[in-house]
């Protein structure tokens, strides 16, 4: 039987840690060297099986999810990866999952820069918690407070990726194989844009990333700025991959509201416009003063949309 320690041991201390992690597994905390002049950024993010994924989800794609998400509000915030702590609660330590998750891990880890550095190992029911710490140069974090009149509003990549991908592996979306394997790479292996995240710094005036659909998360924007927001529909980027199995009341229906998307939402000022368009995101609408976000057809007439996000309680 394998004890915590030997767990530890085997399957979560990397050989190898980058500069800023002075202290990594292995003493009482983890200790991590800012680069001169920098705020940290912290979030945690917490999966549970369950609620957040189906039981039968493979281990590596789950490890990768739930690092994944959880550098997904460091991106958020302009921050930089130095390093995570996982809590990790098991019913039981099977070796062949936690050999499967070690290495989901480990890839995300090297993909996203960012090296475990300590963590929790406990017993109970199938929980991932992930705690991101990151870097930013001071006074420079994204704030979801910024945002202003005549601002634009922005995405990164495509929206309603999240839900149907959920839809899909609940059997309620049928698509061909390649729709199959993008959204399923879109659901376990969400990409972090931390290079736009960085690029954002000098120019967006707010961010945020859509973890629980676009109107929700714009809506924060909004109350947090003391800002109205207008969302053009006919501007929403929806993968080609699925829209046309879906429909578009359906496809429009996920796009401003289902969960689990992982993009930037942000917005800055038009004279940022081309750069913007240049680093590959979509201009999707404009912030005015007020409050609320409408959503206009392409004659400008507000739609009706009954969808809101994805709330826990
Ligand atoms: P303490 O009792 O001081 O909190 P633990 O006995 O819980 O320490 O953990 C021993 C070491 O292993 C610590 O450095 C801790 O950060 C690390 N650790 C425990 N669980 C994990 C895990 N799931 N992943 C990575 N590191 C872990
Ligand atoms: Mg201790």
């Amino acid at each position: 039987m394998l004890g915590e320690f030997e767990l530890i041991r085997r399957y979560f201390t990397p050989s190898a840690l980058p500069a800023q992690v002075i202290t990594g597994v292995g003493d009482d905390c983890a200790v991590l060297r800012l680069p001169p002049g920098c705020d940290m950024a912290i979030s945690v993010d917490t999966q549970v099986c369950g609620v957040h994924f189906p039981a039968e989800a493979d281990a590596a794609s789950l490890a990768s999810r739930v690092l994944r998400c959880a550098a997904s509000d460091l991106a958020a915030m302009g921050a930089e990866p130095l390093g995570f702590t996982l809590a990790l609660t098991l019913p039981q330590a099977d070796e062949q999952w936690l050999q499967a998750f070690a290495s989901g891990l480990q890839q995300a880890a090297a993909d996203l820069r960012c090296p475990l550095v300590g963590g929790d190992t406990t017993k109970g029911p199938l929980t991932l918690s992930v705690q991101v710490h990151g870097s930013v140069p001071a006074g420079a974090a994204l704030l979801r407070s910024g945002a202003q009149p005549g601002d634009e509003v922005w995405v990164s990549g495509t929206l309603g990726d999240g839900a149907a991908a959920l839809a899909l592996l609940q059997g309620r979306l049928a698509v061909d194989a390649a729709a199959g394997a993008y959204l399923h790479s879109r659901f376990y292996q969400p990409a972090i844009d931390f290079p736009l995240a960085l690029a954002l710094r000098g120019m967006a005036h707010s961010c945020i990333d859509v973890s629980d659909g676009l109107l929700a998360d714009l809506g924060h924007i909004c109350h947090a700025s003391g800002v109205a927001a207008r969302i053009r529909q006919a501007d929403l980027p929806l993968s080609a991959h699925w829209r046309a199995a879906a429909g578009d009341t359906q496809a429009l229906q996920w796009a401003l509201a289902g969960g689990d998307d992982y993009r930037l939402c942000f917005t800055a000022a038009p004279q940022h416009h081309a750069a913007l368009q240049a680093l590959g995101a979509s201009c999707i609408g404009d912030i005015s003063a007020g409050s609320g976000i409408v959503v206009v057809d392409a004659r400008g007439v507000p739609c009706e949309i009954t969808a809101t996000g994805f709330r826990h309680f």
